[in-house]
């Protein structure tokens, strides 16, 4: 599905800037073709005013002349003497060019009135385009000078193919810069959209393994609870209860990994709020020890709690939250150490100066089994849980995820270190945002 959407989504970016590409390509191409095309026929124009100007000079036009000027500019000149071909054009005989100056005067006569026009101008000329049988375009001149002998009248054809050739070079280096472009605007497509979808990509698998887990999570406890059930059915008074008892602690178990679930799903919707206010952190932690004290008791686990000396400053931050970390973390310690064990709940302070506004520490060491350096990374991952924990009943491995999230809320931090000698500290840190004056 991700690459159907990727190739879909290459193909929509480069396709809609080729488009405007193309679009632009073909404007500038018309626009200057255009231009180019009406600089040729000015330039033609200017070069016909002088070329009729040096005839009118001319006392005698002599053949060698006429023949200068069509070689030196790729002209067909034809000159008549009072409508009279002049000697030039027959010595030059050629089919192909009587043709076209024919058609060209042909043109001319059909298109433009001589009317008006008498030996009295001092010269005429008059430009044009033109296009013969064959397909060939031309600019043409058709110019009368007065001699006192009368009037002499030029046709002057220039072919037009230069500036075809001038053009069609034109295209194909636009042709071959396009083309370039669009190669290179698909690669940029691909490479932009892939980066582009990648997070979405990660999110959706994230949403399935979600998914996955937690469905694996709620079947077990949904097994028991039916085969219980079923059990019911045909078991004695006794029996019953015991059924009963297992449904019961199933259905508790059921509806707090639906808790975390729900928490969770609140934390990717940022839906879930924190209620910052005055909190009394070491009385916190206090209270949090207390609610600990008789699962350590009931492990036989050593158990201690430690607050600075002086007095602590209440801290801007969402208590209630606050304790849901220390109680994930407290949980986890007591679960993965073993009976005569150690866990310790200490809290530390870091002054705010000139420099660094200052923070809470709050730290739960144990002396348990430690987590493997690669697990480091994985354990605030939904769903992840150690080997040696994955027999455990009530670990569903959302908790370091859920505080995780908390704790982002609350502008601070977490991490693991190995405690010295074995086990695992995790540390807390809470900024030491100290409550407005009211
Ligand atoms: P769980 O519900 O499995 O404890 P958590 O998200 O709280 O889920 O923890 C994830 C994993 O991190 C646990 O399965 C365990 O392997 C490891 N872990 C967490 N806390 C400790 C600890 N104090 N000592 C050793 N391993 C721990």
């Amino acid at each position: 599905m991700f690459r159907k959407v990727h190739y879909r989504l290459t193909f929509l970016c480069a396709g809609i800037t080729i488009f405007i590409l193309i679009i632009m390509s073909l404007i500038y191409l018309y626009v200057s073709e255009s231009g180019l095309k009406k600089n040729q026929f000015l330039s033609f124009q200017r070069d016909m005013s002088t070329l009729t100007a040096n005839l009118e000079q001319q006392t005698v036009i002599t053949h060698e002349w006429l023949s200068k000027i069509e070689k030196n500019n790729s002209y067909l000149v034809s000159i008549m003497d009072n409508g009279i071909s002049f000697l030039f054009n027959d010595r030059n005989q050629d089919v192909n060019k009587s043709r076209i100056t024919n058609e060209a005067l042909n043109y001319y006569h059909s298109h433009f009135s001589m009317e008006g026009v008498s030996s009295d101008y001092s010269s005429y000329h008059m430009e044009y385009e033109f296009t013969d049988s064959a397909g060939d375009d031309y600019y043409a001149c058709f110019a009368v000078i007065p001699f006192p002998a009368g009037d002499v009248q030029a046709l002057i054809l220039s072919p037009s193919d230069r500036l075809d050739i001038q053009i069609k070079e034109q295209r194909v280096r636009f042709l071959l810069l396009d083309a370039a472009a669009v190669l290179l605007l698909f690669l940029f497509s691909y490479f932009f959209t892939k980066r582009l979808l990648l997070p979405i990509e990660k999110n959706r698998i994230g949403q399935i393994q979600f998914v996955a887990s937690a469905s694996h999570e709620l079947k077990t406890p949904l097994a028991v609870i039916l085969s219980c059930a079923n059990a019911c059915k045909k078991a004695s008074p006794e029996e019953e209860e015991v059924f009963l008892s297992t449904i019961r602690s199933e259905g508790q178990r059921m509806s707090r990994l639906i808790d975390d679930m729900l928490f969770l799903s609140k934390a990717d919707n940022h839906s879930f709020h924190v209620h910052m206010e005055e909190t009394e952190i070491d009385t916190l932690l206090l209270n949090s020890y207390e609610a600990f004290e008789p699962m350590a008791k009931e492990k036989n686990i050593r158990f201690q709690v430690s607050l600075p000396e002086n007095a602590v400053p209440a801290c801007c931050t969402d208590g209630e939250r606050l304790h849901q970390i220390i109680a994930i973390l407290l949980h986890n310690a007591i679960s993965y150490t073993p009976p005569m064990g150690r866990v310790i709940l200490a809290l530390t302070l870091e002054e705010a100066d000139s420099k660094t506004s200052g923070k809470y520490y709050i730290t739960v060491t144990d002396n348990g089994i430690g987590i493997p350096e690669e697990e480091k990374d994985n354990i605030f991952k939904r769903f992840y849980r150690g080997d040696k924990s994955r027999s455990s009943k009530n670990h569903f491995g959302l908790g370091l995820s859920i505080a995780s999230e908390i704790i982002t809320a609350l502008n601070g931090a977490i991490q693991v270190t190995d405690t010295e000698g074995g086990g695992s500290t995790f540390t807390v840190t809470i900024p030491m945002r100290h409550p407005a004056p009211s």
